[in-house]
């Protein structure tokens, strides 16, 4: 018992204070639960401060400290159907209930917070801390857009609002790519990086990096107008409060299950990283008669995904060149079955990640497929190493062009020196066309390397002069692939100048950076010939990335490639679906079905369109609403199958505004 609470104190640390993990949570959850099974059965050795007695985390340093007046608790949790079921067996019987009803939400992946409003306004806003005292962040929290400084309606005169801080994954993948551009090594992982950003000492870096909220709980109320979760949750939306909407009500425990087992497919298509559900006692009335435990809440239970993970080798550890020549370490693992795909490759990051997981060359490791594409690798199974393999290194020559190695004083990334490595010219034109930039569909890694090879494109100017019968002629591509390609490339050239603007791969403008300047600017010329002081006064814009953007358009290649493709007819300007100021519908997607009464199906999905979100025509688990007018379709029933949130029409004209 010893041996395992000194070995869950270590990764206490190294998850809580360093946001560094270096076992899987699902591990973590293991080691707690073997903990929990000794002492249950030696419940005279259990001591006060064992891991499973007490919040895990600390208050952090530079914060002023805030005593929760309600302590902050942790959840249950458990992987397991059969464990829910006992769950209810308990709460059924302290409240002596045949069925009991339950509200299950999404379980956040992110930081949490506790949110104090006096008279509507926001007056504190903590982390948890231990549980008894946490953090008082409030100035960082203040930076969140989507967080209500003042409630909307009547709000009770002092109320606790506790939830999530976290990043959407599109923010996510922002933030990634701008460190990239930035020669700064990738963040691991959303959660850490959530937890890491909060407690920043400086608001105006953590206004950098927008992270959202959802609140989710009720810390306290007074007056309370509440007697159950579900009512609270309903009211959030009254209060101008941000949160989750696929919350349901359940009444007894089989149909919990059914609602957390439909979530499990479902979570890749959220736009935030959930790692399970939490299932709740709806009644509040019965929640207090339940109580808590010194670290969780008898009412209430996380149900947890098991990550798809598998146990293989690491055969080598390669490092791949970014289009801006950051060198990435990648892992070659032995090819290993995972989540219905075969693994062979799988991220490590940066070499930080590298040297904290101590990976080498032969060792068995543990693969996760989490909310991500990409695999990683989530642990190193130390006990099983072999002898005393050497500890990996960054290449000091580009494995690919042969140039030299730098890493920049103070910078963590390693970077190749040479702006012609072919790895960077493939990477530049893989982020030209990608979906988020210019979308030529078709162009993929494969092809782009079949076009370099045989010398037909040097750069993305190149790509606008290629003929069909030049195409028709590489290997696996044939008259109609070539056709289509060059017809997606006509296509491409009318995109909008946000679009044009994030696929010139400027360092340090992410799509949201290159949509600002678009809307700013108006044209690519009036952005070329643009000041520092004139760029600075773009919202969000900082200092460094007004430099970055002097600095490319300073350069003769960057004014010869502006050159070429005007020459070759791309749009320069803003088109008018871009001037829309608002887009916050960005990231979710809209399918509608049946007659609507006060507008048309084309008006409504411009609407979407114009607050920055999607309209389509079929409904999957990616779906964000189906809105539903008179007489609806099958599309109804699929997204009620699909657990999708169905909107009438009122609601969504409230929606969009
Ligand atoms: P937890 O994260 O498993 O669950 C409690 C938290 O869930 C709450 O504090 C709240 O922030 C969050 N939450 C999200 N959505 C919610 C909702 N709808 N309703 C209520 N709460 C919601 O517990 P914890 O105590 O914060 O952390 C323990 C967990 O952290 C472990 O189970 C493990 O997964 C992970 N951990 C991992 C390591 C590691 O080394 N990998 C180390 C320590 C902890």
């Amino acid at each position: 018992m010893e041996k395992l609470r000194r070995e869950i104190a270590k990764h206490d640390e190294l998850y809580y204070q360093k946001s560094l993990p270096v076992i899987s949570d699902q591990q973590y959850d293991f080691l707690m639960k073997e903990l929990k099974g000794l002492e249950s059965a030696f419940p005279a050795l259990v001591t006060p401060d064992s891991p499973t007695q007490k919040v895990g985390g600390k208050p952090g340093q530079g914060f002023a400290p805030f005593r929760h007046p309600v302590p902050m608790l942790s959840l249950d949790n458990t992987y397991s159907e059969d464990d829910l079921r006992e769950f209810d067996a308990r709460v059924r019987k302290t409240l002596r209930r045949e069925t009991v009803d339950y509200v299950v939400e999404l379980k956040i992946d992110g930081l949490a917070i506790a949110l104090h409003y006096r008279g509507g306004v926001l007056e504190r806003g903590v982390t948890r801390g231990d549980g008894e005292v946490g953090d008082d962040v409030t100035a960082n929290l203040k930076t969140i857009r989507s967080l209500p400084l003042k409630l909307k309606g009547r709000a009770p005169a002092r109320l606790e609002l506790r939830g999530e801080a976290y990043f959407s994954r599109k923010v996510f993948r922002e933030l990634n790519a701008a460190r990239e551009a930035e020669g700064l090594p990738g963040f691991a992982n959303a959660r850490n990086l959530a937890s890491g950003t909060l407690k920043m000492l400086d608001p105006a870096e953590v206004a950098r990096r927008p992270l959202s909220v959802f609140l989710y709980n009720l810390g306290g109320a007074r007056p309370n107008p509440w007697k159950s979760q579900g009512e609270f949750l309903r009211a959030l939306d009254g209060l101008g409060v941000p949160h989750d909407r696929h919350f349901r009500a359940c009444r007894g425990v089989e149909e919990v299950i059914r609602f957390c087992k439909s979530f499990e497919e479902r979570r890749e298509g959220l736009d935030w990283e959930i790692d399970g559900m939490v299932v709740k006692v709806d009644s509040f009335e019965d929640q207090a008669v339940l109580g808590a435990t010194s670290k969780s809440p008898r009412w209430a239970i996380a149900y947890k995904f098991k990550a798809g993970q598998a146990e293989t080798t690491l055969l080598d550890i390669e490092a791949s060149v970014g289009r801006t020549g950051v060198l990435t370490p990648v892992a070659k693992l032995e090819p290993v079955k995972l989540g219905g795909t075969v693994i062979s490759n799988a991220s490590l990051y940066n070499a930080d990640q590298v040297q904290a997981l101590d990976a080498r060359v032969g060792d068995r490791v543990l693969v996760e497929k989490g909310g991500e594409v990409i695999p990683k690798v989530v642990a190193v199974l130390k006990e099983k190493r072999v002898g005393d393999p050497r500890p990996w290194r960054f290449p000091e020559k580009c494995p690919v062009c042969g140039g030299k190695v730098e890493r920049e004083e103070g910078m963590a990334a390693h970077r190749c020196a040479n702006p012609y490595c072919p790895a960077q010219v493939a990477g530049r034109l893989e982020h030209f066309s990608a979906r988020d930039a210019m979308d030529i569909e078709g162009l993929g890694p494969a092809l782009i390397e079949q076009l370099l090879k045989a010398g037909l494109v040097k750069g993305p100017a190149g790509l606008y002069g290629l003929k069909a019968a030049d195409l028709a002629a590489l290997e696996h591509m044939g008259e109609k692939s070539a056709d289509n390609l060059v017809k997606a490339l006509q296509a491409s050239k009318g995109r909008g100048l946000g679009r044009l603007v994030f696929a010139l791969g400027i360092p340090q403008v992410g799509e949201r950076a290159a949509e600002s300047l678009a809307r700013a600017f108006g044209s690519l010329d009036a952005l070329a010939a643009a000041g520092e002081a004139e760029l600075l006064k773009v919202p969000d814009f900082g200092p460094v990335a007004a430099a970055s953007v002097l600095d490319f358009f300073g350069r003769a290649e960057s004014r010869v490639l502006v050159a070429d493709l005007k020459k070759a007819g791309l749009n320069m300007k803003l088109l008018e679906e871009e001037s829309a100021s608002s887009l916050e519908l960005e990231g979710r997607t809209f399918v509608f079905t049946g007659e609507l009464s006060g507008l048309t199906r084309e008006e409504a999905e411009a609407l979407v369109r114009k607050k920055g979100g999607k309209a389509t025509g079929s409904v999957s688990a990616k779906t964000s609403y189906v809105v539903a007018g008179g007489a609806p379709g099958s599309k109804l029933e699929k997204a009620r199958k699909l657990g999708v949130a169905v909107l009438d029409e009122k609601a969504f004209l409230k929606l969009v505004g």
